[in-house]
């Protein structure tokens, strides 16, 4: 019987057999109580409604806000729960769970955007954007770009520049951008004022008012609350406090604070969604009964092999994550460390977090479809059992940047060709590649090859020269 109440019944899903309580804190356990708690008397109930009507959860991240929740990982003394990355992965995965996996993936780019500003707080950033976040000011991160799709950390459609006040212009076009329009701030990053080329990055913070989103041109298979449309910053001028650590820090922020944070976070809650999913075939083939036989859909051996692999690949993959949130909390004394700009701790274990996202993205996407075949026709239809939202939403997972194909290479080509090969701003020149391609050419080709190379070269010559 399962030790987990959900109302004033006991949860219909896995019991706590199967979580693995042990790495939790007592105050993150009680936290993941409360958060049970909210998911079945409202979370939940709306997740259907963000998911019917594409209603941004609005409501629920205002709840999470009135109990703390959205200023999770920000010290006690700006008014924040002071919690870790185990917490914030705990919460994620509690969220997509048994809750909303659309207000679960609005809260991890809230968090990371959050995150990043308090890698660099300034007491101007910590006042205007910290302080109020409890009274339910929802922010959310703005990378992904037009022009290069996901790879969001290469923005061609932006720009900024220096105003004489001391302040910036900045503008910016965003393909995709979860709680686009609803958001409260948008963390955006941009090419630096003196762009010396795509590794020279800044990151900003602009307000609502400076942004232009069509949300009602969100539509999509699954995580239909996260309204993840496209999203314009049309040359706006913000004060000089609104830039988040030095000129040219854009790419630290990346490795130490954008990508640990949303990875940790978003992987979390690609577990929370197969726990949820593993929940919903335990009710439905434990309840679910066959006259002719006399069984259980769940007394059948095949089904049991369902769940167990499921269970098992699950497990795997969230204690992957926790492992690798334990290892930023142990390299930022949980979360409390101020690093200056060139100082890194998490860094270190980013390829760790390319690991997590990539396992947890593709595992999910296997269960939710093994708990589709175990809870058979009943699973497919919409409505009450609530499958088939967890099958959607589930599917956002693979293609959310960085995506699985462009992760299984990063890892692929950093273990063979070490981490300089990955190239992220496509400048190392590939020469085995330039020769091969030559080689094919007759020599009338080569020489007009040639010509034209010598031609671009003193252009260039002449550029920097004059
Ligand atoms: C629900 C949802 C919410 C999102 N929210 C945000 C957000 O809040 N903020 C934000 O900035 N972005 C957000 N994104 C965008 C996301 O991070 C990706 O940028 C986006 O999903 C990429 O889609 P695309 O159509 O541009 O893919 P494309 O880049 O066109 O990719 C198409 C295919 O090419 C593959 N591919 C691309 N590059 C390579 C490569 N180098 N090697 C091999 N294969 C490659 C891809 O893996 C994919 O299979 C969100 C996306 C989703 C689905």
């Amino acid at each position: 019987m399962s030790d987990k109440q959900w109302g004033n019944v006991p949860y219909f899903g896995l019991s706590s057999d199967w979580d693995p309580d042990w790495v939790l804190t007592p105050r993150q356990i009680e936290l993941r109580d409360l958060l049970i708690e909210l998911c079945e008397s409202d979370i939940r109930a709306n997740a259907a409604i963000s998911d019917e009507k594409l209603e941004y959860p609005r409501k629920n991240l205002e709840l999470l806000g009135k109990h703390g929740f959205l200023a999770l990982c920000v010290p006690e003394e700006y008014g924040g729960l002071g919690q870790d990355h185990v917490g914030f992965a705990m919460v994620c995965e509690t969220l997509a769970r048994y809750g909303c996996a659309s207000t679960a993936m609005c809260y991890v780019m809230h968090t990371s955007a959050v995150q990043t500003i308090m890698l660099r707080p300034t007491p101007e950033l910590v006042d205007k954007y910290i302080r109020p976040l409890n009274d339910g000011r929802i922010g959310t991160l703005s990378y992904s770009d037009p022009a290069t799709g996901s790879h969001f950390w290469y923005p061609m459609s932006s720009s900024a520049k220096r105003l004489p006040d001391g302040g910036f212009e900045v503008s910016k076009k965003a393909s995709w951008t979860t709680s686009g329009g609803f958001a409260d701030f948008y963390v955006i990053q941009t090419t630096s004022p003196d762009f010396t080329g795509y590794d020279d990055l800044s990151v900003f913070v602009v307000d609502a008012d400076q942004i232009v989103a069509q949300p009602s041109t969100w539509d999509a298979l699954g995580l239909r609350g996260n309204q993840s449309g496209p999203l314009e910053v049309p040359g706006v001028t913000i004060p000089a406090e609104n830039i988040i650590g030095p000129v040219g820090d854009g790419a630290a922020s990346n490795d130490e604070a954008v990508d640990p944070w949303f990875l940790v976070g978003s992987s979390s809650v690609w577990s929370g969604i197969a726990l949820g999913a593993i929940d919903i075939a335990k009710r439905q083939t434990t309840q679910k009964r066959h006259a002719d036989v006399g069984m259980r859909v769940a007394d059948y051996p095949t089904i049991q092999d369902y769940i167990g692999e499921a269970i098992m690949d699950t497990n795997a993959c969230r204690l992957m994550t926790l492992s690798v949130a334990q290892a930023m909390d142990k390299v930022t004394d949980h979360n409390t460390k101020s690093l200056g700009p060139g100082e890194f701790a998490r860094t270190s274990f980013l390829h760790w977090a390319w690991q997590i996202k990539f396992e947890a993205a593709k595992n999910v996407a296997t269960v939710v479809d093994k708990m589709l075949h175990a809870c058979g026709g009943s699973g497919y239809k919409r409505g009450g059992m609530e499958l088939e939202r967890y099958l959607r939403d589930a599917k956002a997972g693979w293609v959310m940047g960085p995506t699985n194909e462009v992760l299984r290479q990063f890892v692929g080509k950093a273990a063979l060709l070490g981490f300089d090969a990955l190239d992220y701003w496509n400048q190392a020149y590939n020469r085995r590649a330039v020769e091969n391609e030559v080689k094919k050419l007759d020599p009338a080709a080569k020489r007009e090859l040639a010509e034209r190379l010598v031609a671009e070269a003193d252009k260039a010559d002449a550029a920097l020269a004059g």
